[in-house]
């Protein structure tokens, strides 16, 4: 059985019950799960691998709870800079109509290694879109090679142009066929089981693109095969119209009458639900990935973190598609929603470390696991080490945890995900990053260009 160890580091921000932040001290993990915390000095094992953490920081892997990998083909498109939500979405779909199956791979590849750079460990990723044959398969296979944890959204879009939805025709599925991929999809792919490295979520789009029944059998679906479920919600003021328009609902009484509320739901953004609605979201455990940057970019609003917090609602973060963020960079997002709840509420309503909890423990709690966020006995092997070394942390001493999210944001020294070591010194472990960086920059010229 694989033993690591990580030895006297300088700093470990655990996200335990207690919140315990330790100086030089060790962690063991055998098997991708931590066996051990202490000072070495008391420790009986040897390790077969050993990485010398002095002046390192050592915190719990971060974890997604958003996003949409393919859109790194597209980041920064003239065209849709400029535009809100809706505009900026049909600015898009005639380019993402073109994607093939070889696209959501290598996208999946960068954007997931992204990721891992700077610290992420378990990704979901919210995949809508299935043109020229392309398959949920393409994203695992790239998760695979990355070497994260992943859950893998099996999106799907149903309600077309024609049918008074937003995408066109060209771009959503008959709901039969979505019916029978999703349970495909779980049924090969799904593993249940604790320290999962992938699970399937049962994932329509948003209430704009997908029928009413449609949203009411995925829930039926996920509930019998105990996935979750994840969508988009009251993302911005145009989406709220559209709900009270189409269906004579705000969108969290919307989300109560399909069933879509509860410990295995997340929504993602949510910026402009109600106290009401916020309440719901509290008593039925329901959660909420919050996507500070794409908000800001899109221009959807702010969304109200320090009242969910209080309430007791499920927060995680999410990094939201590379085309409305454009960047894949967890930590930064973490720095994001710390200084964008600081504008909404004072500077004394917000804290570093709640914003480092909401990219760990957070997201985990979103994602229905107790097992990964957190660097205790029993859980999983899955961590972020920062160099306290570099420029970014010059002058920190005082307070280098908070560092984290105050200064930067900063890429990871190691990245490590079920006690391996999947990313060193900004080099991917287990594939080469330029020749698939090469790739991925071929594919997008092809699509933006013909
Ligand atoms: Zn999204």
């Amino acid at each position: 059985m694989k033993t690591l160890l990580i030895k006297n580091a300088s700093h470990i921000l655990t996200m335990d019950d207690k919140e315990n932040e330790l100086t030089n001290s060790s962690i063991f993990c055998r098997s991708g799960v931590i066996e051990w915390v202490g000072d070495y000095k008391n420790l009986k094992e040897k390790a077969d691998h050993t990485i010398d953490a002095k002046d390192l920081i050592v915190i719990p892997g971060l974890v997604n709870t958003h996003h949409h990998l393919f859109q790194n083909l597209t980041r920064v498109y003239p065209q849709a800079q400029d535009k809100p939500l809706f505009g900026w979405l049909t600015t898009l779909y005639p380019i993402w109509q073109k994607l093939i199956p070889s696209d959501i791979y290598i996208s999946s590849l960068i954007g997931m290694a992204e990721m891992v750079l700077t610290g992420c460990t378990t990704t979901s990723d919210h995949q809508y879109l299935f043109p020229n044959g392309s398959k949920l398969e393409d994203q695992i296979e790239a998760a695979k090679l990355v070497g994260c944890r992943f859950h893998a959204a099996r999106g799907f879009m149903s309600v077309g142009e024609s049918q008074g939805g937003l995408p066109p025709d060209s771009l959503v599925e008959d709901e039969e066929s979505i019916i029978k991929d999703c349970q495909r999809v779980i049924e090969t792919f799904n593993d249940e089981k604790q320290f999962s490295m992938l699970k399937v979520v049962l994932a329509p789009c948003s209430p704009f693109s997908v029928s009413q029944n449609l949203m009411k059998i995925t829930a039926e679906m996920a509930r019998e095969y105990s996935v979750s479920l994840h969508t988009h919600l009251a993302e911005n003021d145009e989406d709220i119209e559209y709900s009270k328009c189409h269906f004579d609902m705000r969108p969290g009484e919307y989300a109560e009458s399909l069933n879509w509320l509860g410990d295995d739901v997340w929504h993602a953004h949510c910026v402009k639900l109600n106290d009401n609605e916020s309440d719901l979201f509290a008593k039925t455990r329901t959660g909420i990935a919050h996507c500070p940057t794409s908000n800001m970019r899109l221009a959807s609003g702010i969304a109200p973190v320090r009242e969910w917090i209080d309430k007791g609602v499920k927060v995680g973060l999410g990094v939201d598609g590379s085309s409305s963020n454009d960047s894949g960079h967890l930590l930064n997002e973490s720095r994001q929603a710390l200084l964008l709840q600081r504008l909404k509420y004072g500077a004394d309503k917000f804290n570093g470390r709640e914003a480092l909890r909401l990219a760990t423990k957070g997201g985990a709690k979103v994602l229905n696991r107790n097992d990964i966020g957190e660097i205790s006995v029993g859980k999983a092997a899955d961590f972020a080490i920062y160099d306290l070394k570099q420029i970014d942390f010059s002058g920190t001493s005082s307070d280098p945890i908070a560092a984290l999210v105050f200064c930067g944001p900063v890429k990871t020294k190691f990245t490590i995900c079920n006690g391996n070591i999947i990313s060193e010194n900004g080099h991917m472990k287990k594939f080469d990053l330029n020749l698939s960086l090469e790739k991925h920059s071929s594919a997008s010229n092809r699509l933006i260009n013909n």
